[in-house]
């Protein structure tokens, strides 16, 4: 239903966005903000959810996952296609503080992020400040997020001290430590101590007793030892637990399961909190003291109706606080949130079984119930997975859906995958003086000795807009670096999405503090530019780089035949990204390939010329093959290319071979056409990698096969893990594909 809802959305024509709501947090209340926004867009309004982890773990599927029962995806609920089907933009971002006075969100390493609108939903972090020495010895339970990779990591490192008989000691006897006790037990086997440690008297302390002695009796058959009254004091080195009894209790593993504090960043927000320090909201969700801030989930005193903190009520919230966030933005009455004074707990025993806890039901145990716990689950979860978008349905990018282009944008490629193909650029430019000639990566400056000038730009590839314009900055440099130049200043022209004024002025603030961020790096001044608005957010540098002193520039066509061609990156940016957009791949997959074009190749320079480098350029829109072909055409040398050389990035041979890629790919794969050997098979993923489009690639280089070797060593060294030999220049025209040889 989603995926039909979504269409519709998607088609809908909306006027311009004139306010900016920002979700803070992907907890369990916004999730349902997400679906809603996904099922029907909210007039008016421009929405951008900021995360820490794009991937949001549910809960409840917590346990058994550690228990070895559901995988990590049954688990996760991927923000990404969620957000994307609704429009809403999608920051990945770790906030340190909220401005309410100011209506901005904070951040250690980016510009603020201005609202009119915030609603919270960011959880909690663990209460370890209160017991001196826990911090860096315990491993918190909460955010899961870090808790799932840290634990595996801990076993692992602690797999001896387990074996030879150390214990596991799991602090606090709520929900989460008796469950988390019993799924390390039905993951890890009998053979490993665990202890529970229990602070009073009784495990499961805000339950029914009844509900407390079952809990009891499955720690029992499971031979998971409870000590009551261990409160502990401190943690010293070992980890050895202080209790306040004196005792001290070493052990291999201590996980800390105990009561949740705030978040630190919220006593200087300027926003009323309650007496434990959590964001304090009346019946509507909205802040005491700042009616355009809501809060939901652990992160916010319900002061008309105080709950415990779990996820229940986090996910009850969802639905009011969706109303109420539409309701406040058009003007409109809010309605009440009336949480459930009795929910119902299905605790996960680890062994098949659930255990239920409700204040007028008996303490039931049994497989049914353990069933009935999954189905529930795994219903709440289907509710927020997307089906991909389908071929040729329109963009589901809120930057291809503002202004004028709403309901005619065609899923297009953005990032350096929007580029002309490498004949329609020849055929465009043709009639021109000069006409379609191979050109540099920069042209010299006509009567300015040593300075050169490039222009690069993209639709932007990501939603936010300084992340944005950092990969702009970065894509518009690598011409210059493809030359051997050192920057030296950049004109930009920027194109924000049509919005009102205060909100393009926000989108223009966002985008130019990114790309500044990126030049300023490099040493190259950000001298000027024009501003215009447009359907979708865009960035083009020029960029003017000087020639390094007693360096020439490095031109393309001083390849000689021999020669090797490294390549300093791995490829898949393009692929990634069109799978990305159209909701075919994971968000892990965007992550990686974004990680992938932050890569600096500034680095690669000095130890490619240390290595006798003869041609350069860098990979970019017509893809390796492409890029490769300038080279050997420039130097007048036919190409052998290894399409088994160059490094994949994770995840994308698979949907190179379902078919997948960016819409520049079949126009870049044109020379394959002509060429010889027996890979020249496009159906192969990875001749199809070839000639994926990249948008901040690396650089490619034709360097001696004497230095190869050495060269290729140095740039491993200096970081460039995924560098390889991809193939060679050779004396005989035209395009062959096989195995590089770098000693041929
Ligand atoms: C082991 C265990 C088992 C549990 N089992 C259950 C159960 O069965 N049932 C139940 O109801 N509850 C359970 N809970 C409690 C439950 O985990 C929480 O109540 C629930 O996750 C709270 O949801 P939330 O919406 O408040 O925030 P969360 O689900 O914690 O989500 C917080 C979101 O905010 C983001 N975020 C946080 N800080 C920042 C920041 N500074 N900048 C940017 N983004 C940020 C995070 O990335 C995340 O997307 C369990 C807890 C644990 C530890």
């Amino acid at each position: 239903m989603l995926g039909q809802v979504r269409e519709n959305a998607v088609h809908s024509l909306q006027p311009p966005p004139e306010l900016d709501l920002l979700l803070f947090g992907g907890g369990h209340a916004h999730v349902a903000v997400l679906r809603a926004l996904a099922m029907a867009p909210w007039p008016g309004v421009r929405v951008t959810l900021v995360t820490r982890e794009v991937l949001a773990p549910y809960s409840g599927m917590l346990p058994a996952h550690v228990a070895g029962t559901l995988s990590w995806e049954a688990m996760h609920i991927d923000l990404g296609p969620l957000a994307r089907a609704g429009g809403v933009r999608l920051i990945e971002a770790e906030v340190t503080g909220i401005d309410a006075a100011q209506r901005q969100l904070h951040f250690a390493d980016r510009p603020p992020l201005s609202y009119d609108v915030l609603s919270v939903d960011s959880g909690i972090t663990p209460a370890l400040d209160e017991v001196p020495g826990a911090r860096g010895q315990v491993l918190p339970t909460k955010p899961i997020a870090t808790f799932l990779p840290r634990l595996t990591e801990a076993l692992e490192a602690q797999h001896e001290a387990l074996a030879a008989g150390q214990p596991i000691r799991v602090v606090g006897a709520g929900a989460a430590g008796v469950e988390l006790a019993l799924a390390l037990r039905a993951r890890l086997g009998p053979a490993v101590s665990l202890e529970l440690l229990v602070a009073g008297e009784r495990i499961l302390p805000a339950l029914p007793a009844r509900v407390g002695r079952k809990a009891r009796a499955a720690l029992a058959a499971a031979g998971v030892a409870v000590r009551f009254e261990a409160r502990v004091t401190a943690v010293e080195d070992g980890p050895t637990l202080r209790l306040a009894s004196g005792e001290a209790l070493p052990a291999a593993l201590v996980l800390w399961a105990t009561h949740a504090a705030p978040p630190a960043w919220l006593a200087s927000s300027g926003l009323a909190l309650d007496k434990a320090g959590f964001l304090a909201v009346g019946e509507t969700l909205q802040s005491l003291s700042h009616s355009e801030v809501f809060a939901a989930g652990d992160v916010a005193a319900l002061t008309h109706a105080p709950r415990p903190k779990s996820g229940v009520y986090a996910v009850r919230a969802g639905p009011v606080l969706t109303d109420n966030l539409k309701a406040f933005i058009a003007g409109h009455p809010l309605r009440p949130f009336k949480p459930q004074r009795r929910a119902l707990y299905l605790l996960n025993l680890g062994d098949g079984r659930s255990l239920a806890a409700h204040p007028w039901l008996p303490a039931w145990v049994g497989r049914p119930l353990w069933r009935l716990k999954l189905a529930i689950d795994e219903r709440f979860m289907a509710r927020f997975r997307l089906p991909p978008m389908a071929e040729g349905s329109a963009a589901p990018s809120l930057l291809a859906r503002t202004g004028a282009e709403r309901g005619v944008a065609l899923m297009r490629c953005e990032g350096c995958g929007s580029k002309l193909g490498p004949d329609t650029l020849r055929a465009g430019l043709a009639g021109l003086p000069g006409g379609a000639r191979p050109v540099e990566d920069a042209t010299p400056v006509a009567g300015a000795r040593g300075l050169w000038q490039s222009i690069d730009g993209f639709p932007l590839p990501v939603d936010d807009l300084y992340l944005g314009g950092r990969l702009a900055a970065q894509h518009a440099l690598s011409d210059l670096y493809a030359l051997g130049l050192e920057p030296r200043q950049a004109w930009a022209l920027a194109t924000v999405p049509v919005a009102s004024d205060r909100l393009m002025a926000r989108d223009l603030g966002q985008l130019m503090a990114g790309a500044e961020a990126t030049l300023s790096a490099a040493g190259c001044e950000l001298a000027g530019g024009h501003s215009l608005e447009g359907p979708r957010a865009e960035l083009a540098l020029t960029v003017l780089g000087a020639e390094a002193p007693g360096s020439a520039p490095l031109l393309k066509g001083g390849g000689q035949a021999g020669d090797v061609l490294i390549l300093t990156k791995a490829l898949g940016v393009g692929v990634a990204l069109a799978a990305s957009a159209k909701g075919t791949a994971p968000s892990s997959l965007r992550q990686g390939a974004l990680a992938l074009m932050l890569e600096p190749s500034a680095p690669a320079l000095p130890v490619l010329r240390a290595h006798g480098v003869r041609a350069l350029t860098d990979v970019t829109g017509f893809g390796l093959l492409g890029h490769a072909l300038e080279i050997a055409e420039a130097s007048g040398l036919g190409l052998t290319l290894d399409p088994a050389a160059p490094v994949a990035l994770d995840g994308v041979l698979p949907l190179l071979a379902a078919g997948e890629g960016a819409q520049l790919s079949e126009a870049n794969a044109a020379p394959l056409a002509v060429a010889e050997g027996k890979g020249a098979n496009l159906a192969e993923p990875r001749v199809r990698l070839l000639c994926d489009p990249q948008t901040c690639g690396g650089l490619l280089a034709a360097v001696p096969a004497a230095t190869a070797e050495a060269c290729l060593q140095a740039l491993q060294d200096a970081g460039f893990a995924s560098a390889r030999a991809v193939g060679r220049l050779r004396v005989e025209a035209g395009l062959f594909l096989s195995e590089a040889h770098p000693h041929d």
